[in-house]
């Protein structure tokens, strides 16, 4: 309290300083996380959004760090875009997924699709097809229960990313287009998208049949995908009367806390082994 007035920035320069090294340390534990096995993935259901028959799941990462509890993928995919980080981490998480679902296989639980999330930046760097190609191979997983979802910013006007994704379909994977609505896509540009599905943005979802402009752009997207012969799934459903209301529009997919929140793979099996 001694240096308000003219010293005032001093109250701020040690704050920045403890945000910096807070964020140093995480960028060193998160470099770590891989080699001490802290990484896990979680796994949300999708449905189809009439019979509620179990279609996928999209694999969602968490970092158990011993240090800083479990850690939500917002807090620490931007850092790991930033440190380079992504790639590794997103191969991680591809492995592992692909090896899980093989688990349930042979467990006699069959998982028809898988969903892994895929950063710009592993567009841009490393060779993420020979990446996919490799695991799929050593997995045996058929491509086709493959889905990677590509955010709608990241596929926007971009030809390189076309390329790549023209690479990735050609072994036979699915691709979605993820958080749809919010990226400002030209339309030209996103027939030329070798894609299978549009992901609704749960920010469309959410309240939509309290809110008409949502309601209208979430029709306005159903239609757009029908148009271009696409599937559509609807993210972050909670009510039933969100439900009501895709299924009125012709959505196919449904994916929320309303069905199930992401689970951990032996509560999936708890949950979904017998229906
Ligand atoms: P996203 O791809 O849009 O994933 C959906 C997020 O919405 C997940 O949050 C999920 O738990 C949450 N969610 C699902 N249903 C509901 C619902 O009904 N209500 C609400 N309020 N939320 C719902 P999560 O797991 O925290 O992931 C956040 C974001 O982190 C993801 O958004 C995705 O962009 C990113 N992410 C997660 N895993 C990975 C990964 O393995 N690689 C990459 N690159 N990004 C990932
Ligand atoms: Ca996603
Ligand atoms: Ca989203
Ligand atoms: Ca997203």
């Amino acid at each position: 309290a001694k240096t308000h007035g003219r010293n005032s920035s001093h109250f701020y320069a040690p704050a920045m300083s403890e945000y910096a090294r807070e964020r140093v340390h995480l960028e060193a534990l998160l470099r770590r996380s891989i080699e001490r096995n802290e990484l896990l993935l979680h796994y949300q259901p999708q449905v189809d959004i009439r019979t509620g028959k179990l279609l996928g799941a999209e694999a969602l990462v968490r970092w158990n760090s011993p240090e800083l509890g479990i850690v939500m993928p917002v807090r620490f995919i931007p850092v790991a875009e930033d440190i380079g980080f992504i790639s590794a981490l997103g191969e991680w998480v591809l492995r592992t997924a692909c090896h899980q679902v093989k688990e349930w296989d042979e467990s006699g639980f069959v998982l028809p699709t898988i969903s892994v999330n895929l950063s710009m930046k592993q567009l841009e760097h490393g060779d993420i097809i020979s990446t996919v190609f490799s695991i799929l191979e050593e997995t045996g997983l058929s491509a086709e229960r493959l889905e990677m979802e590509v955010t709608e910013s990241t596929v926007m006007d971009n030809e390189r990313v076309l390329r790549v994704l023209e690479g990735l379909r050609a072994l036979g994977i699915q691709l979605a287009v993820d958080d749809f609505g919010t990226g400002y896509s030209s339309l030209s540009y996103l027939s030329r998208l070798p894609i299978q599905k549009l992901k609704i943005d749960r920010s469309f979802i959410s309240n939509v049949t309290n809110d008409s402009s949502r309601e209208a752009i979430v029709r306005a997207i159903i239609a757009l995908a029908n148009a271009l012969n696409l599937q559509t799934i609807a993210e972050g459903i909670e009510t039933e009367s969100e439900a009501k209301f895709l299924r009125q529009e012709g959505c196919q997919q449904a994916q929320g806390y309303l069905f199930s929140r992401p689970l951990p793979p032996d509560q999936v099996l708890a949950r979904w082994l017998d229906v």
